[in-house]
């Protein structure tokens, strides 16, 4: 049997989005919609007709539709163009610890070549942040919020309503990262009141290497590609016609199965989750169980080492990831558990299970049959484990 638990990494492309896209993959509807003739003016309505999916399902107006090449370069292109939009008012930027790669790169290399100030929140034991930590922070320098709707390896949700509601108030821009929130959680730009939204098509059953960046009409950005008008001038380069078309049907089937999947998810992860806790000693999970997304657990796996773990599920047809921000080559424990307050080593003994639109209650009750020989395995193999 083989089982696929590491849909926080990425999803399988849902059939349903693959049958939409691979027209645009043949050698009838290959136009450039930048093109006058006919050919041009399909691929032009497609991807009109793909962003009015994006923008409905987040409740925005069209026009405020970004198509990107995914979530990295949304967050990139959010934090960059706001920052040096607004240079002339300040350095200032205010995030959390725990963001994925992609918003703490971004901070950081402003930081060391663009003289940026940024305050990199902490988080408590449960992995929340309390919007008065915002409040506090902003400065008459701080330009920028960028805090992430859910967490990549916890699955917590962070409160993006009140920090948006702290941002306006103070006259600061709020982004937030909504890719790992995308399909587990209504999204709706509207009542969130963020100025700037990112998601990515691989987190959301469309192919990777296309996302979307929502930015509230008249937010003060600048461009990072420079070229052709492309997307209202804000980004050169001639579209990803196939993927945009995905991402325009993965929204629309969103906007249909959202509750369902989230119904079945919550079950299938709560299922999966309690007979890990009851059958296995020495076993936590990480994170507030009640305010998390519907799809993911971490769980610490005491006196483990996490990679052997990883490697011995693997063997057993079971693939997931370690805590760790990058789950291959990094010997850094997870940058996220340790903000929580994880020793190091319990950060090392700890996986992520995610689970997503394909899951079925085979593949966890799979897991729950073959999860404790191997954990007792192992760590009777552990020189620290209490024997
Ligand atoms: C995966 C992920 C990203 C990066 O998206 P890419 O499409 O891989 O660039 C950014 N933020 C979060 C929270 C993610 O999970």
């Amino acid at each position: 049997m083989k089982v696929y638990m590491d849909y926080n990494a990425t999803t399988p492309v849902d059939p349903r989005v693959a049958e939409r896209a691979i027209p645009y993959l043949k050698k009838d509807s290959f136009g450039n919609p930048s093109s006058f003739h006919t050919y041009g003016q399909e691929a032009r309505a497609a991807v009109t007709a793909a962003r009015e999916e994006v923008a409905r399902t987040l409740n925005a107006p069209a026009h405020s539709v970004l198509f990107t090449s995914g979530g990295s370069e949304g967050d990139n292109h959010a934090i960059k163009g706001v920052f040096f939009a607004r240079r002339e008012k300040g350095n200032h930027i205010i995030t959390t610890q725990v963001e994925h790669p992609a918003v703490l790169g971004t901070c950081e290399w402003l930081e060391k070549v663009e003289g940026a100030r940024v305050t990199y929140l902490p988080v408590d034991r449960q992995g929340h942040l309390d919007p008065q930590q915002v409040a506090g922070a902003i400065t008459d320098k701080t330009t920028l919020v960028t805090v992430m709707m859910a967490n990549n390896e916890t699955g917590v949700i962070f409160p993006i309503k009140e920090i948006a509601a702290v941002c306006r108030a103070k006259g600061v821009i709020c982004h937030t990262d909504a890719v790992q929130a995308m399909g587990k959680l209504p999204l709706d730009v509207e009542a969130l009141g963020v100025d700037l939204l990112s998601i990515a098509g691989h987190k959301m059953y469309a192919p990777k290497g296309v996302g979307a960046l929502y930015f509230r009409p008249g937010t003060p950005l600048n461009n990072l590609l420079h070229g052709g008008h492309q997307e209202g001038g804000l980004r050169a380069g001639t579209e990803n016609i196939v993927g945009i078309i995905a991402m325009g049907e993965a929204c629309r089937i969103i906007r249909e199965d959202l509750e369902q999947d989230r119904q079945r998810l919550t079950a299938l992860r709560d299922r999966l989750e309690n007979g890990i806790l009851s059958g296995i000693p020495h076993t936590f999970v990480n994170g507030d169980r009640e305010n998390r997304v519907c799809n993911t657990s971490n769980i610490t796996f005491e006196f483990i080492e996490g990679e052997a773990l990883l490697l011995a599920l693997d063997m057993a047809g079971v693939a997931l990831s370690s805590g760790s921000a990058c789950a291959s080559g990094s010997e850094e424990p997870s940058h996220v558990l340790q903000a929580m307050g994880l020793k190091p080593e319990q950060a090392r003994a700890s996986l992520r299970f995610s689970i997503g639109r394909f899951t079925n209650a085979e593949e966890v009750d799979y897991v729950l049959e073959k999860l404790p020989a191997i954990v007792t395995r192992l760590r009777a193999l552990s020189p620290i484990a209490p024997h």
